[in-house]
């Protein structure tokens, strides 16, 4: 079946019944965790849409695979191609040690303008958490991919670069800065944090979701990380106005407390604290929006209360492109040894099929990950935690999926 491209309309991507979507297969367990997880897909399409729908899959290279095949790690091809279909799924890749690529993972974000990294955090039954009470955490967490010190922007102590600029920061700005210090620039723009916070909010207006959070340390960092919290409520105020409303606002209306009016509450968490909440009051978070840094400590942080990394999603969005991924890494150990948990690229896919306007599939796959888990047939990682749980292969864990994904 040939299939057909996605298109990008009116801010919307317009899915056809058979769409293109390419996959970037992973190095290390990535080929272990690909067969696993295309099995999941291909079935939870079929059982739910009886041969009405169907995906198109499309290989394309990236890592070492492209490496040994083409010579390039990252070829232009591949990036053409995910420009061209959109809405593509990739396993980890290994970033290669010298070579002038930093990361391959931070390079597709960046040459793709993939700006807001997407990553629910629910809990699964079944699955062990070091928390009492890991069900009360629900969130969706948007963090901003390109901006921030994350923008590769920083100069080795005692080069000439870092030198130039501490004169310039001390002579002509009156910086107080030792000599001989590392220096890294911290780059927050109004553009760049407005785009990911509309994000955001679109989210919880599409999700039904009652608030947005905007974590920042701007208590300390006032211009860059307190920007991002003033351009947040700004950005609800200037294009969200009849669907949102500040937390001030809210509690000037309801001074007991009481619940919302079906209007996103927009509120703001100093970092440090966002730390504790989630621990301490999970349950009054929906969707949280943070710079980079912020986001990436969170991010790991949150998946944690849930299970940890092996089952944690993550999707890379841009305007008109997005890009889904297992949240680890290559795991090279394990490579190619059918023994991995499959369960962050799965997860990854559900959010995938939300974004094609597929919920059904989606919902199936989570079906059968909750039914997998809930028998108790999970691979090593969840095995070593659940005592009395079968431990299997990362086929066979794809085998159990399937077989508690209901037939429509
Ligand atoms: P890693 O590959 O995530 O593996 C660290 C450990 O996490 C593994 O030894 C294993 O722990 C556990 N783990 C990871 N994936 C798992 C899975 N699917 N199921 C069960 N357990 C899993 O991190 P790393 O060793 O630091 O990184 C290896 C390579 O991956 C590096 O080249 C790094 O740059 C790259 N990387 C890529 C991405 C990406 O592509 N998005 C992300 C992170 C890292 P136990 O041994 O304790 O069971």
């Amino acid at each position: 079946m040939p299939g057909t491209r996605i298109q990008w309309q009116d801010e919307k991507f317009v899915v056809p019944d058979d769409p293109i979507i390419p996959f970037i297969e992973g190095d290390g367990i990535g080929p272990d965790i690909r067969r696993a997880s295309k099995l999941v897909f291909d079935e939870a399409v079929s059982r739910t849409y009886g041969g009405s729908r169907q995906i198109v899959w499309r290989e394309i290279l990236a890592g070492e695979k492209a490496k040994d095949q083409t010579g390039e790690w990252l070829p232009q091809e591949t990036l053409d191609a995910l420009r061209e279909f959109r809405i593509a799924i990739k396993g980890p890749l290994t970033t290669p040690v010298g070579g002038g690529i930093r990361s391959l993972n931070v390079s597709l974000r960046q040459l793709l303008d993939l700006y807001a990294c997407v990553r629910p955090v629910r809990w699964l039954r079944g699955v062990p958490s070091p928390v009492t009470d890991p069900a009360a955490l629900d969130v969706v967490i948007f963090r901003e991919n390109i901006e921030d010190v994350y923008a590769g922007i920083e100069y080795e102590a005692g080069s000439a670069e870092a030198d130039r600029l501490r004169d310039f920061l001390v002579d002509d700005l009156g910086a107080s800065i030792r000599e001989q210090s590392a220096i890294g620039v911290k780059p927050m723009s109004a553009f760049g944090s407005k785009r990911l916070v509309r994000k955001a909010i679109r989210y919880a207006l599409a999700r039904g979701r009652d608030s947005v959070t905007l974590v920042h340390k701007g208590n300390i960092m006032k211009f860059t990380e307190g920007a991002f919290r003033d351009w947040g409520y700004e950005l609800a105020a200037e294009e969200f106005a009849a669907d949102t409303i500040s937390e001030a606002e809210h509690w000037k209306a309801n001074p007991d407390g009481g619940p919302g009016d079906g209007r996103v509450i927009i509120k703001d968490r100093i970092a440090d604290a966002m730390f504790q909440q989630v621990l301490l009051r999970p349950g009054e978070y929906a969707i949280l929006a943070t710079p980079n840094l912020n986001g990436d400590y969170l991010s790991d942080a949150c998946a944690a209360q849930v299970g940890g990394l092996g089952l944690a999603p993550g999707a890379n969005l841009g305007d008109g492109l997005a890009l889904f991924e297992a949240t680890h890494g290559t795991a090279p150990k394990y490579a190619n040894q059918d023994k991995v948990n499959p369960s962050s690229v799965i997860l990854s896919g559900v959010m995938m099929f939300e974004e094609l306007g597929w919920e059904e599939a989606a919902g199936a796959i989570v079906a059968g990950l909750k039914g997998a888990i809930g028998a108790r047939r999970v691979t090593y990682d969840l095995a070593r935690q659940m005592p009395g749980a079968t431990k299997v292969s990362t086929s066979a864990f794809a085998d159990a999926v399937v077989d508690h994904i209901p037939t429509k």
